[in-house]
């Protein structure tokens, strides 16, 4: 395959111009709509995308992987949700 037509190739599969996979370097993913760390929410702050060849998860916009701020999201979330679960427990 000439670059040309991999560039072609990488076009049709990447409409929102985001970055290859990590893992393996291919630009052929599938955004993520709802995840259970997430919800609705936790995906879409995160660009997170779904690789098709490797099935690595990443962050579609830096290209790099998203773990480091899942994990923050959910410490916070947890922490919110036992803020929040302490006040109703007090009322
Ligand atoms: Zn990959």
């Amino acid at each position: 395959m000439s670059l040309e037509l991999l560039d072609d190739f990488q076009e049709s599969n990447n409409p929102d111009g985001y970055q290859a996979c990590y893992n393996c370097g291919q630009t052929n993913y599938d955004k993520i709509t709802f995840s259970f760390w997430g919800g609705m929410l936790g995906p879409k702050m995160f660009n997170h995308v779904k690789c098709n060849s490797c099935g690595s998860t990443y962050n579609g916009k830096t290209g790099q992987s998203n773990k480091q701020a899942i994990t923050i999201y959910v410490a916070i979330t947890l922490i919110v949700g036992l803020i929040i679960g302490f006040f109703i427990i007090q009322l």
